[in-house]
C-alpha cells in the first residue's frame, strides 16, 4: 500500500516520518519545496505535484494550516484525476462543516473521505502518541486503523464526517481556557512575590498540573516560546469552535485575549506566549 502525505509543517513532517519509519512507501509534497528533504533523505519519494501523489497513491494524508489550505488543495489538485475507491484523511484542524464539505466532494470522485484532526502538539506527534478524533464511514476507520496506530496511542471513531472535527474543536477550547488560566495564574502569583519557577512546581505537583502545564513549564520559566503549537492557530480554532456553535461564558474573553496576543505580534510563537501578552498588558 502505498501513502502520501500533503503538508509537512511543524506537524506534518514528524506524523509523516512515523508513516516511514513503520515501513510504508511514502510519497510527500508541500507547498514550499524544501521541507521534504529530510524524508527523502529516510526513503520517501517526493512528489512532483498534488496531481501525481493522488495518482500514485492508495491512502493520502492533508495535515496543513487551516479551512482554505485543505480546501484548496482538495480542489485545485488532489481530486484532480484521482482513481476511484482511493482514501483521503484530512488531519488538519478545520470547521466540522468543511469535513462535510470535504467529504461531498471525494464522494463526486468516487473516493472515500475521514477528518482525523489530532489532539497533542510536536513531541506526542513525534513519538506516535497523538489522540486521533474520526469522522467517518466505518469501513474506511478499519482501513485506516493501522496507520493511526502508527500516528497515535489512541483512534476514536466518533461517528459521521464532520465528527472529528466536532471533538477537535471542543478540545481546543479546554486548550485555550487552560493556556490563559496557567498564564494568569502564574502572573497573579509573581506579581505577589512568589518566583515562576516555584508556582509552577506547586501546579504541577498538585491537582491542577497536567500534562499541558508540564509540558509548558520550561518555556514559561525561560521565557522563550517557540511554536510548537502556533499561538494563530488557537485564534483560528476558538473562531471554528464558535462558527461551530460554542456560546459559553469564558468563549468570547478567551478568544479577545489570544486575538489581542496575535495582534501584538506573537501569532507565529507558541500559544504559551500569551504570558507574554498578559504580563505586558498590566
Ligand atoms: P504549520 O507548521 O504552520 O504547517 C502548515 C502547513 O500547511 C505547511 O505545510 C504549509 O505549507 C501548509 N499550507 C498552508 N497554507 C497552505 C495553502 N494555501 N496551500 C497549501 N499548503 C498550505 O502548522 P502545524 O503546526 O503543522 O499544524 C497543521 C494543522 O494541525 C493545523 O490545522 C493546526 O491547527 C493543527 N494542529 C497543530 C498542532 C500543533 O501542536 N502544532 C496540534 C494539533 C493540531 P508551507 O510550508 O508552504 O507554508
Amino acid at each position: 500500500m502505498k501513502i502520501g502525505w500533503v503538508g509537512l509543517g511543524n506537524m506534518g513532517n514528524v506524523m509523516a516520518a512515523n508513516i516511514l519509519k513503520a515501513g510504508y512507501e511514502l510519497q510527500v509534497f508541500n507547498r514550499s519545496r524544501g521541507k521534504e528533504d529530510e524524508l527523502v533523505s529516510a526513503g520517501a519519494v517526493s512528489a512532483a505535484g498534488l496531481e501525481e501523489l493522488a495518482r500514485d497513491c492508495d491512502i493520502v494524508f492533508t495535515m496543513l494550516a487551516d479551512d482554505n489550505a485543505v480546501k484548496s488543495v482538495y480542489e485545485d489538485g488532489l481530486l484532480s484525476g484521482i482513481g476511484q475507491g482511493k482514501l483521503l484523511i484530512d488531519m488538519s484542524t478545520v470547521a466540522p462543516a468543511t469535513s462535510v464539505y470535504l467529504a461531498g466532494l471525494c464522494q463526486s470522485h468516487a473516493v472515500s473521505f475521514l477528518d482525523a484532526p489530532v489532539s497533542g502538539s510536536v513531541q506526542p506527534a513525534t513519538e506516535g502518541t497523538l489522540i486521533i478524533m474520526v469522522g467517518g464511514e466505518s469501513e474506511d476507520y478499519q482501513q485506516a486503523l493501522p496507520l493511526f496506530e502508527v500516528l497515535g496511542k489512541l483512534s476514536l471513531h466518533l461517528g459521521g464526517h464532520g465528527a472529528g472535527s466536532s471533538a477537535k474543536v471542543a478540545i481546543n477550547y479546554l486548550l485555550a481556557v487552560q493556556t490563559q488560566a496557567l498564564a494568569e495564574t502564574v502572573l497573579f502569583a509573581q506579581r505577589n512575590g512568589i518566583d515562576k519557577e516555584r508556582m509552577l512546581q506547586i501546579v504541577n505537583e498538585g491537582a491542577c498540573g497536567n500534562k499541558m502545564s508540564q509540558l509548558k513549564t520550561p518555556s514559561i520559566i525561560k521565557g522563550e516560546f517557540p511554536a510548537a503549537f502556533a499561538l494563530k492557530y488557537i485564534v483560528k480554532d476558538l473562531k471554528l469552535a464558535k462558527q461551530a456553535g460554542l456560546d459559553a461564558p469564558l468563549a468570547n474573553p478567551v478568544l479577545d485575549t489570544f486575538s489581542a496576543a496575535m495582534q501584538s505580534g506573537l501569532g507565529n510563537e507558541d500559544l504559551m506566549a500569551v504570558v507574554k501578552y498578559l504580563d505586558n498588558k498590566k
